[in-house]
C-alpha cells in the first residue's frame, strides 16, 4: 500500500477471483465458464467489428439493445448493458445504497457483494441461510434498504421459485430488490417478466456462463425505466463506453443464436445430473443445484485436501475457506469427457484415502 492510498479504502479487502492459469495444463472447473465455444454467429460478428475499433463504441449499445428487447420482451429504456454483470451490481450499490439504505444479502452468497458494499461505504447485513443452505424468505420482509439475492445462489446452486422471488419483491415495496440471475439459464425461473409489475425490482444477468462469453465481459440489468435511468446516470458518470465494440457485436450474435445457447444449457444440465449421480455413488453429498456447478463434500476427505489432490492430478475446482463452506468444493460442469476425468480422479483419490 502506498502512503497515498485514501484512508477511506485502506481496510478494503478486494475480491479474490478464481485461479486463471496461463496455460491449458488443467481441466478448468473452477470459475463456472462454459466448456463450449461462443456461438459461431457471435464469433463472426466480433471478427467483423475489430476493424472498426478505431472508433468509440456506441454508448447506447443500440443494435444489441434492439435484439435484447425482442429476446427478453422488454422496452429499450428497461435494459442496460455493462462490462460483465459485476459492473451492473456495483452500479446498483452506487445508485441505491447509502447509510440510510443498507444492503441485505445472505451470509453465504456471491463473495463480491461484501466487497462492493465496502468499496461504496455501504453498511450491510448478512442474513444467515438455513442449515440446509436454503433462503428463508420470511427473513426478507419489510426491510428498509436494498436486497441482493443471487438466484440460483452461489456457491450452493439452490434456487428460489418465481413465486418466492415475487413474495420478496412484494414484501419490500420501498426497497430495491436485486435478483442476480448469473446462473438462471441452467434450470431456474427468471424474474424478468415481473419488472412490468414492480418498480422496485432489478434483474441482472450475464453472458459469461450460458453464452460462453466470460472473457468478453458482458452483463446487463433489466428493470423499470426509472431504475434503469438511475443506473445510466452512474454509467455516464463513470465510463460511457463501458461495453466495447467487439463484445457488443459478439453479444448481438449470441442473442440471435438462441438455439445454440439453449442446446448448450441442455447439454450442461444433462452432464450435471449424470455427474451428480456418479458422485453420489462415490459417497459425495451435494446440494440440489440449478446452476452450471456442483457443490459437493465427502465424509472421508476435507474440502481443501480434495481441492489440492485434484489440482495435483490436473483438475482445478474452487474451494472456499469460509466457515460453513470449507468442507465443500464447487465444481463447474464441463463437457462429458472432462467430468469423466473428474470422476476417475475422485475414484483414485478416495481409493488412496481409504
Ligand atoms: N453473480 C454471480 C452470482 C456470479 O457468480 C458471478 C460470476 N463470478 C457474477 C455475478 C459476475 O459475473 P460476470 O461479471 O462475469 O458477469
Amino acid at each position: 500500500m502506498s502512503r497515498f492510498f485514501s484512508d477511506k479504502l485502506r481496510k478494503l479487502v478486494p475480491y479474490t477471483p478464481g485461479e486463471q492459469p496461463k496455460n491449458m495444463e488443467y481441466i478448468k472447473l473452477n470459475t463456472n465458464e462454459s466448456p463450449f465455444a461462443p456461438s459461431p454467429k457471435a464469433i463472426e460478428y466480433a471478427e467483423r467489428e475489430i476493424e472498426l475499433c478505431r472508433l468509440y463504441s456506441d454508448p447506447e449499445c443500440t443494435d444489441l439493445v434492439n435484439v435484447a428487447c425482442e429476446y427478453f420482451g422488454v422496452e429499450k429504456d428497461e435494459i442496460l448493458f455493462t462490462n460483465g454483470s459485476d459492473e451492473i451490481l456495483n452500479f446498483a450499490f452506487m445508485a441505491f445504497c447509502d447509510g440510510d439504505h443498507p444492503a441485505y444479502f445472505p451470509d453465504i452468497t456471491y463473495g463480491f457483494y461484501t466487497v462492493f458494499a465496502d468499496l461504496n461505504n455501504v453498511p450491510y447485513t448478512e442474513i444467515p441461510l438455513k442449515d440446509d443452505f436454503s433462503i428463508d424468505i420470511s427473513d426478507y420482509e419489510g426491510l428498509c434498504g436494498v436486497i441482493f439475492i443471487a438466484n440460483p445462489n452461489a456457491p450452493t446452486g439452490l434456487a428460489l421459485s418465481l413465486s418466492d422471488i415475487e413474495s420478496v419483491v412484494r414484501a419490500n415495496p420501498n426497497s430495491v430488490v436485486v435478483i442476480d440471475e448469473a446462473y438462471v439459464d441452467f434450470g431456474a425461473e427468471s424474474a424478468v417478466p415481473l419488472i412490468k409489475k414492480y418498480d422496485n425490482l432489478l434483474v441482472t444477468q450475464t453472458f459469461s456462463k450460458s453464452r460462453s462469453l466470460a472473457g468478453a465481459r458482458l452483463g446487463f440489468g433489466i428493470g423499470c425505466k426509472e431504475l434503469i435511468c438511475d443506473l445510466n446516470t452512474i454509467k455516464y458518470s463513470t465510463n460511457p463506453y463501458n461495453v466495447n465494440r467487439v463484445t457488443m457485436a459478439a453479444g448481438k450474435g449470441s442473442l440471435e443464436d438462441r438455439e445454440y445457447t439453449e442446446e448448450n444449457c441442455q447439454r450442461i444440465i444433462a452432464t450435471r445430473e449424470r455427474t451428480k449421480n456418479k458422485l453420489k455413488e462415490l459417497g459425495f453429498e451435494m446440494t440440489d443445484t440449478f446452476a452450471n456447478f456442483i457443490f459437493a463434500k465427502h465424509p472421508l476427505i476435507c474440502g481443501e485436501e480434495l481441492y489440492l489432490k485434484l489440482k495435483e492430478k490436473g483438475i482445478l475446482v474452487r474451494h472456499f475457506s469460509k466457515e460453513k463452506l470449507d468442507e465443500y468444493n464447487r465444481i463447474t460442469v464441463g463437457t462429458d469427457e472432462q467430468m469423466d476425468a473428474l470422476v476417475k480422479a475422485l475414484e483414485d483419490i478416495l481409493g488412496e484415502t481409504k
